[in-house]
């Protein structure tokens, strides 16, 4: 039976941040437009979420959620006001200042704010200079309290603070300790990348690829039928999963797009995910548009998605492959 039932759903508010991450699975980072949800879209959307019958957990997220903190405060509120169990998910790029920084977490908890989740990996370390990772963490443990402050991943923090706190720390640095297998090991598996988004380009040198044949076995019917966690963005995208580029329909009209999916009717390219995985998209792409696979293989499943919904992209239009920024740059 189809779930389409997330027990979380991302609302992602812009998909514009300052980071531009080698690991991002939504292609986020400054490049991308700096628009943002309205407050009224963000309450349809919220109000989309009560329409399941038992209310997912909402996470208001992006990008960077901080770079519009008015509408995050407000999305807060009407979350609280919906009943909807709320966290918001921040990189702490923001956080220059200790005493703004606690300023608005405050301000969130006054709002009806649950929780605060903040990203803490090499990977945020390349882009953010740790010193503003750790200020958002004390903040958050002060005003949240440790039950209510994530550290995604804690396992990091010593990590992060190997070098300089005050400066990004490039990836490069890490190689002069570590031989390039038990770096693979530390960045690939010890945060469990998942080579989506622009994982698969940007840090795929550091494990083993394998052939679109290697592949073939491969489905998404659980990724796209019963993800346990979901997005919507501020286009109207309904996101599966960590699927970054994908929709499954507009979430503005969520009840129609369950009962589609209850009646087994799908997007053409989802309908191929489903039944025969990226290798199947692969095929079809081969078949009908002259795609050519990557000689030197791919990092994963998704670095093959990725890599033929980019290719397709450029061939037709499938209304499976929005947002079109996550194509673009
Ligand atoms: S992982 Fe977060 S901070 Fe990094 S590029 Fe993606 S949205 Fe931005
Ligand atoms: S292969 Fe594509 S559809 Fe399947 S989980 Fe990865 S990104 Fe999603």
């Amino acid at each position: 039976m189809l779930s389409l039932y997330p027990d979380d759903v991302g609302i992602i508010l812009t998909y514009r941040c300052h980071g531009g991450c080698k690991h991002c699975l939504y292609n986020c980072g400054p490049h991308r437009s700096n628009e943002a949800m309205s407050i009224e879209t963000l309450r349809d959307a919220l109000t989309a979420v009560t329409l399941w019958p038992q209310p997912p957990k909402v996470h208001l997220t992006g990008g960077e959620p901080f770079l519009h903190f008015d509408l995050l405060l407000e999305g807060t509120r009407i979350a609280a006001d919906l009943g909807i169990t709320c966290y918001v998910e921040t990189s702490a790029a923001w956080c220059l200042d200790e005493a703004a920084t606690t300023e608005r977490f405050a301000a969130l908890q006054d709002a009806g704010m649950q929780m605060v989740l903040i990203s803490c990996s090499p990977f945020h370390a390349e882009r953010i200079p740790p010193i503003r990772t750790l200020r958002a963490i004390r903040a958050a443990l002060a005003t949240f309290g440790p039950q209510r402050t994530i550290i995604y991943q804690s396992s990091f923090l010593d990590v992060i603070q190997a070098f300089d706190v005050t400066r990004p720390t490039p990836l490069s640095q890490y190689e002069e300790h570590f031989d390039a297998e038990e770096l693979g090991q530390l960045l690939w598996h010890g945060y469990g990348v998942l080579s989506g988004g622009r994982a698969g380009y940007a840090l795929g040198h550091l494990i083993p690829k394998r052939p679109l044949a290697a592949f073939a076995r491969t489905s998404c019917l659980s990724e796209m039928l019963y993800a346990p966690h979901s997005h919507f963005d501020l286009y109207g995208n309904v996101i599966p999963s960590f699927c970054g580029g994908l929709a499954l329909g507009d979430w503005h009209t969520l009840p129609e797009l369950i009962a589609d999916f209850q009646a087994e009717q799908y997007p053409p390219l989802i309908d191929i995910l489903i039944e025969h995985g990226p290798h199947g998209l692969a095929l079809m792409a081969q078949e009908m548009y002259g795609y050519q696979p990557l000689p030197e293989g791919y990092a994963g499943k998704c670095h093959l998605c990725v890599d033929v919904r980019r290719y397709l992209v450029a061939a037709g239009d499938f209304e499976a492959l929005r947002p079109q920024g996550f194509y673009e740059g």
